[in-house]
């Protein structure tokens, strides 16, 4: 039968030996919170540090003792050595740090100074925009291949471009325009289009000459005429052949760019074509090995298709996730053919639900990411998901998204 969710459980190991710290209110100091060996703050919190495996009873614990968690962190590595040496990584609870995490004596200027000059010229090293649409990159197609099955329902194509004759550079996460050939009904030429990049920095073929495209043919009926129309731009993209010219833009895009740091989780939600930059992270993660980027951390792709048919990569995926699965977790939501706790169809946000308790602990870990990308609306669901389980622990999931967001972990890119 088929493994919908090929999840490796011992995944988490490296996030099972780190400590974090509640910040909790409006407990008391009774005979029952005070075996949390904390004392009452000024400001009236107590801090808690607990294990990554115990945060979800820890949670509850407080909650049902009448607390409000206002704020986690992750303990520094200094506290949570204090924790160790305390003997305290098998209690529930371990005695809390007396230095806040957040208010660690501040780093010498010049090594701050450093920090934020390394930051600005990396921030400067995201290319943008080289090719804009007054005088767009001329590319070549060099290959156009279907990624939809047989049994899968519509058109979707992986097309590889050669840019090997210009200045066009990317990172993985950005996307370019593409500028269709001809005229609008009014005579003016087509508008660009946007395509998320589905290849790494390096390209498909690792020598830093191609683009590549995951790309839907748009096809409908006239809601009045009922005639079948073609999306221009989708539509011209899917027909291409080997050789054709393609008008480039671009490229543009900061919002959801791939994390530097190597030990991080990235967790990506994808439905359809949204697999594109997905792509780009895993390959660059898993399959190209450059000295630059030796990724250690946890990936956790979900991907929501109509039909197994229509899993976009699916082979390479699955071929990752046998070779890498302490490292890579795949979770497929196949709406047409699974259905989800109630019976009804699987959708992306089912299995958000299913998986939100696991996923807001990885949250809580300040190197890890969140990715949403495709189908406009495919966030309500997911933040459904996600509200169900912070509210138990009395936590506004909007208003955490907000502070992700704020932290640049939360990215979001559908249409
Ligand atoms: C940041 C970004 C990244 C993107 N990445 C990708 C990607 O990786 N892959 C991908 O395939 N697409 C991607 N897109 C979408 C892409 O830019 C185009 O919007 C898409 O290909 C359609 O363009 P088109 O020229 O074929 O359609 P158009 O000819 O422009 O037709 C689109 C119009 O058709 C109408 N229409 C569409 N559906 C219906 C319907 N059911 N009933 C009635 N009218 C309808 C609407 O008016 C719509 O505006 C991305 C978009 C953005 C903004």
């Amino acid at each position: 039968m088929y493994n919908s969710s090929a999840v490796g459980k011992s995944a988490n190991t490296q996030a099972g030996n780190r400590f974090f710290v509640y910040e909790v209110v409006g407990l008391s100091q009774n005979a029952e919170s005070a075996q949390n060996n904390s004392p009452i703050r000024r400001s009236g919190s107590i801090l808690i540090t607990v294990p990554y495996d115990r945060m979800n009873q820890e949670m509850r614990r407080i909650a049902k003792m009448g607390g409000k968690i206002v704020s986690i962190r992750p303990l520094s590595e200094a506290a949570e050595a204090i924790a160790n040496a305390n003997g305290s990584k098998n209690n529930t609870v371990a005695e809390a740090p007396q230095a806040e995490p957040q208010s660690q004596p501040s780093k010498p200027m010049t090594q701050a100074k450093d920090k934020k000059a390394k930051a600005k010229a990396k921030a400067k090293d995201i290319p943008v925009n080289i090719y804009k649409p007054k005088n767009p990159y001329i590319g070549k197609c060099l290959s156009n291949e279907a990624l939809v099955r047989e049994g899968g329902s519509g058109r979707v194509q992986h097309l590889v471009f050669d840019i090997s004759g210009g200045d066009l550079r990317y990172l993985e996460g950005q996307s370019i325009g593409i500028i269709p050939p001809g005229e609008d009904e009014k005579g003016k030429p087509h508008k660009l289009r946007l395509y998320s990049i589905a290849s790494t920095r390096h390209g498909d073929n690792e020598d830093d000459k191609t683009v590549s495209l995951c790309v839907r043919e748009l096809v409908y009926q006239h809601p009045e005429t009922n005639e079948t129309v073609y999306g221009v731009c989708s539509s011209f993209l899917c027909n291409l052949n080997s050789g054709d010219d393609v008008q480039i833009t671009g490229p543009v895009g900061k919002e959801m760019l791939l994390p530097d740091d190597e030990e991080a989780t990235v967790i990506m939600i994808a439905t359809g074509t949204g697999i594109a930059p997905f792509r780009a992270f895993l390959w660059r993660m898993f399959k190209e090995k450059h000295e630059d980027y030796q990724f250690k951390g946890l990936a956790w792709l979900f991907f929501g298709i109509p039909y197994t048919a229509n899993i976009l990569y699916k082979e390479e995926l699955e071929q990752l996730q046998k070779e890498f699965p302490e490292n890579f977790r795949l979770t497929y939501a196949i709406s047409r053919e699974q259905k989800n706790a109630q019976g009804g169809k699987m959708y992306i946000q089912d299995r958000i639900a299913e998986n939100a308790e696991e996923i807001w602990q990885l949250l809580q870990k300040d190197n890890t990411h969140g990715y949403i990308c495709g189908l406009k609306g495919m966030e309500d669901g997911i933040d459904a998901g996600m509200s169900a389980v912070t509210s138990k622990q009395g936590i506004d999931w909007s208003d955490y998204q907000k502070q992700l967001k704020k932290a640049h972990r939360w990215h979001v890119e559908t249409y």
